[in-house]
């Protein structure tokens, strides 16, 4: 009788350590990992978004000059008249606020692999535990002679949504005949593809920009 007591105070003490010990591991205070993400764009938002609803515990901080993000996706249909440039204009609260990722408004210029540190313009710089970077496309201005940036008011590329749609939106409704000619295009994209599909294909928003 006693022996079996002996084993069964036994078995409660290495029960209760086995348990003591991993309850240390999981509740013990241990600093929280940290996502540094570079860029604010569709592909930087959904990773801070998804990483943090997935585990609570992470630290996740976005890197973004900008304030607002206007989505080249839809920006057709600001040009096609069907939406407004403000409908394709988000900001970045709602992160914040709901999600807990930390907004820091200000562009990367350096990775430090060795300290796991990022350089901002700003002069702070940010420790990471892992590091995403998504900062989209860009152009290389210099890349075909007689191009440059000052001529994106001329030949707006929209390649990034918001002031570039605005602008190529202007040169197709602000002169007369640009305006005349848009009518046209609009009656060409609405009206003679059903024709030629006898309406079996549904309307969608297509711009022709020449
Ligand atoms: C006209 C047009 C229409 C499109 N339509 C569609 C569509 O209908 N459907 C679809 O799925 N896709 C569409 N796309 C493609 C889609 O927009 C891109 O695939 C998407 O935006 C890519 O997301 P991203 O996050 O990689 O880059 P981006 O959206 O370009 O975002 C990059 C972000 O990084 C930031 N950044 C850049 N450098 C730094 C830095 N050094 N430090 C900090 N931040 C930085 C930028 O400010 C920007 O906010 C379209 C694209 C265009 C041009």
């Amino acid at each position: 009788m006693s022996n079996l007591t002996r084993r069964h105070f036994l078995g409660l003490a290495a029960g209760t350590a086995a348990v003591g010990i991993a309850g240390y591991y999981f509740l013990a205070p241990k600093a929280k990992k940290k996502v540094v993400i570079i860029g604010g764009g569709a592909g930087g938002v959904i990773a801070a978004k998804y990483i943090r609803k997935a585990v609570n515990m992470i630290d996740v901080t976005l890197i973004e000059p900008n304030k607002h993000y206007h989505t080249c996706f839809m920006s057709n249909e600001v040009l096609a008249g069907t939406r407004s440039i403000d409908s394709i204009k988000f900001s970045y609260d709602k992160l914040s606020s709901q999600y807990g990722i930390n907004m820091v408004y200000d562009t990367a210029i350096g990775i430090e692999a060795n300290t796991k540190t990022v350089r901002l313009q700003g002069g702070t710089t940010i420790p990471y535990d892992r590091l995403i970077v998504s900062p989209g496309v860009d152009f290389q201005w210099d890349a075909i002679d007689g191009h440059d940036e000052s001529l994106i008011e001329k030949i707006p590329h929209a390649w990034k949504a918001g002031s570039q749609t605005v602008a190529i939106l202007l040169q197709f409704v602000s002169p007369p005949v640009s305006h005349f000619l848009w009518k046209v295009v609009r009656i060409f994209l609405t009206k003679i593809p059903h024709l030629w599909h006898l309406q079996r294909i549904p309307l969608r928003n297509k711009v022709l920009v020449c």
